[in-house]
């Protein structure tokens, strides 16, 4: 069952040790989840097919089918293992090596420098003196002072403890690993079987990452949905591209908080997000949105302000990430975030926003169902949809009040759907007639409760007209 009320901005949670639970998952479901994110860094395989089958057991169970998107790691680089974790300190020279035994030595003045592996061999050539090093998550910083094919002699800038496997991110350097790596093959062969909805693609740098993404996609015939992770320098100067390229992009705000200038972040995602739905492309505002709420049961004001932020920006989605893999409040999170979005979505004046594209005479039949909807309050759009087309269209064009309500007869496109912001996806299998459709369709809504007689539905579907489908725009009163 969909809850009573309907929010537009849509909520997607990450899994872990903390919801995992089928109890966990229901209430979370319950709540108004959308969409359950699965991080493949941290994620075994048969993890992986167990709660894939854990989730839609449970979903089947509440009745609210959600999506599920699997996030691969895509290129990254991570220092070695570590006997036990070392103290760096400010001032300190320290090497990174790329090639077993390739430690630099002693330094000038024959004192020991201690070192560390790095996981790819070809990063001496990627770097360059006067570059930053950052690693866990920006906790430490080092600079380059020289490099041979072994290693990368580095100065401590930035203290602190360094342990075992760290993430290691290279502001605004050009790394030349594939984009989609072995790894991330295997892990998305195991979601295609499991039966995914979308692939999160991580550190996406141009639109050519994607596209690979996809022929994969394509060869196997799957009709998983691509979101493209931005987080780095690179994928901010192809971000037209990119956005293009992709089904749905996702603001990956930890990552590109660390590679930009933290001060950029607010630009970038603005201009993120506007590129989207410029494009109708439907966009994802993630990272530390209620990072508070990993050990406190309340948010602070200034995370109430930027989940607010992103719905005035009118983006699809909001995500939660350690909030709900390990926080201690991951219901209480889903619920915040539910009660933020509905607050905002009540007051917020989007008029004078800056209009999507509607090219193409598709989209001009779903603008004028828009503008239609616009100037008739308490109006709802109905559409059908085999292939989202329709009711990605309508979203794009982010009618200012009235809900979505989709219809389609596929299962796999209804947990699709959950992406889109306003769209609330109903499954009905298609009558032969158009009409039939359409009056099925109001019987169903009728039933569940979403419309009732005297509402005005504008319709915009197909109708045969001389033996022909055509688009058409229909105002009905529900009677
Ligand atoms: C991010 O960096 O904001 C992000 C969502 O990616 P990940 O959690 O995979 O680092």
């Amino acid at each position: 069952m969909e809850p009573a009320s309907f929010r537009r901005t849509k909520i997607i949670f990450t899994l872990g040790p903390a919801t995992e639970s089928e109890a966990m998952l229901e209430r979370m479901i319950r709540a108004g989840a959308d969409i359950v994110r699965l991080n493949m860094a941290h994620a075994k395989h048969d993890w992986t097919r167990a709660v894939i089958r854990r989730i839609r057991a449970v979903s089947a169970r509440v009745g609210r089918e959600v999506a599920i998107m699997m996030d691969i790691k895509g290129p990254e680089i991570r220092t070695g293992d570590l006997a036990a974790p070392i103290e760096l300190r400010a001032g300190e020279i320290f090497d990174f090596t790329v090639r077993p035994g390739g430690g630099g030595g002693g330094g000038a003045g024959g004192e020991e420098i201690r070192s560390v592996d790095v996981n790819y061999q070809n990063l001496v050539n990627d770097i360059h003196v006067g570059d930053t090093v950052l690693v866990d998550n920006g906790l430490l910083r080092l600079e380059v002072l020289a490099k041979d094919e072994g290693h990368i002699r580095c100065r401590v800038l930035i203290p602190g403890p360094l342990s075992s496997r760290r993430h290691i991110n290279l502001p605004g350097v050009k790394v030349n690993l594939p984009a989609f790596t072995e790894k991330d093959r295997a892990d998305t062969l195991v979601g295609l079987e499991e039966g995914i909805d979308f692939v999160a693609l991580s550190f996406v740098r141009e639109a050519a990452d994607v596209e690979q993404l996809r022929a994969f996609l394509a060869e196997r015939k799957a009709k998983v949905r691509i979101i493209a992770k931005i987080e780095d320098q690179s994928a901010i100067v192809h971000l037209d591209e990119i956005v293009r390229a992709c089904d749905g992009l996702m603001v990956a705000r930890g990552d590109l908080g660390i590679e930009c200038p933290f001060e950029d972040l607010p630009v970038i995602q603005r201009r993120a997000v506007r590129t989207c739905l410029a494009q109708g492309r439907p966009v994802i505002v993630a990272t530390h949105m209620l990072e508070s709420m990993i050990t406190q049961p309340v948010p602070t004001r200034a995370e109430i302000t930027d989940v607010a932020n992103a719905v005035y920006e009118f983006a699809d989605c909001v995500m939660l990430s350690g909030e709900t893999t390990v926080g201690k409040y991951p219901l209480e999170c889903v619920q915040i975030l539910d009660k933020i979005a509905r607050r905002i979505e009540a007051e917020a004046d989007f008029t004078g926003r800056e209009p999507a594209v509607f090219t193409g005479e598709r989209m001009k039949v779903l603008h004028s169902a828009v503008v239609l909807a616009n100037e008739m309050p308490n109006s709802k759009i109905l559409t059908f949809t085999r292939h989202g087309f329709m009711a990605n269209g309508l979203a794009a064009l982010r009618p200012t009040s009235a809900p979505i309500l989709a219809i389609t007869p596929y299962p796999e496109l209804l947990r699709q759907l959950r992406l889109l912001r306003a769209v609330e996806p109903f499954l009905m299998p298609f009558a032969t007639e158009p009409d039939v459709t359409i009056e099925n369709a109001i019987t169903l809504l009728r039933q569940a409760g979403r419309v009732v007689p005297g509402d005005k539905l504008i319709i915009a579907s197909d109708i045969v007209s001389s033996d022909r489908l055509v688009d058409s725009v229909q105002l009905r009163t529900v009677s």
